[in-house]
């Protein structure tokens, strides 16, 4: 898309998780595409007019870029680029979404500006992490999936880290900082497998597919994993969303 001007743009369905405005197409067509972004779990386009569509895939959303061919089910929004490619934003559940932002609301988007570091960036460290974590009473589960504590980590991989790092989901965020603000050895423990498991994934670049790669996830009731424990896995749920985690040696 960087580079291209979006020629063609086609509203399938406009009901996604917030409903397209009827000038949606309007504000698209005819754009040059100067930038295309990540940021926590968003997309950013950004267009010549100063605008950017902000794009959030949801629990099942994607994106396909294709040369030619016809939409497919799901298919809501088609974006036909002047390269001659086409871009189909998918997403079965539509627990997805876009919208677009003036250059204003943009810098004002609160989502978007009071979101963590990228867990991936070098300032993402066991400092930055230990001052999001003190004095937080909420489980260490919730506040990992805080995208204000660090942007852009799903349920799955937090569920992994806790995991390779030996940490229990359910205690209390703070007990992970000393009395004198400084971040407990297990901070560097947990930045660390934060890192790693999100490296893997992109290694493997799937979420799923197949066979289950991950180590805890959706694996209750099996053996736990790690070279000499003989816990079991077990499934809770915190603020809505599974947890899987060995009571025995995650503490
Ligand atoms: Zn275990």
């Amino acid at each position: 898309m960087a580079g291209a001007r979006i020629t063609r743009v086609a509203v399938r369905q406009p009901k996604l998780r917030y409903r397209l405005p009827a000038t949606f197409a309007r504000r698209l067509r005819g754009q040059m595409v100067r930038a295309v972004e990540r940021r926590a779990k968003y997309l950013l386009v950004a267009l010549g007019s100063g605008d950017r569509l902000l794009m959030h895939l949801g629990m099942s959303g994607s994106c396909r870029v294709a040369r030619a061919g016809r939409p497919e089910a799901h298919d809501h929004v088609v974006l036909g680029m002047s390269t001659g490619a086409s871009v189909f934003f998918n997403d079965p559940r539509r627990f997805g979404f876009m919208r677009l932002l003036t250059a204003g609301e943009h810098a004002t988007h609160t989502s978007l500006a009071r979101l963590g570091p990228e867990p991936l960036a070098p300032a993402f460290d066991a400092a930055a992490l230990g001052a999001a974590l003190a004095r937080r009473r909420t489980p260490l589960k919730i506040a990992l999936s805080d995208q204000r504590v660090v942007g852009g980590l799903g349920n799955i991989y937090v569920v992994e880290a806790l995991h390779r790092a030996g940490l229990s989901p359910v205690r209390r965020a703070g007990t992970l900082v000393s009395a004198n603000g400084g971040p407990r050895p297990a901070v560097h423990d947990l930045v660390q497998a934060i890192k790693g498991v999100l490296k893997e994934a992109i290694r493997r670049q799937s979420r799923t597919g197949g066979d289950n790669p991950f180590l805890v996830y959706d694996r209750e009731g099996e053996r736990c994993p790690r070279r000499g424990c003989r816990g079991t896995i077990r499934r809770i749920v915190q603020g809505g969303r599974s947890t899987y985690y060995c009571p025995a040696c995650q503490r």
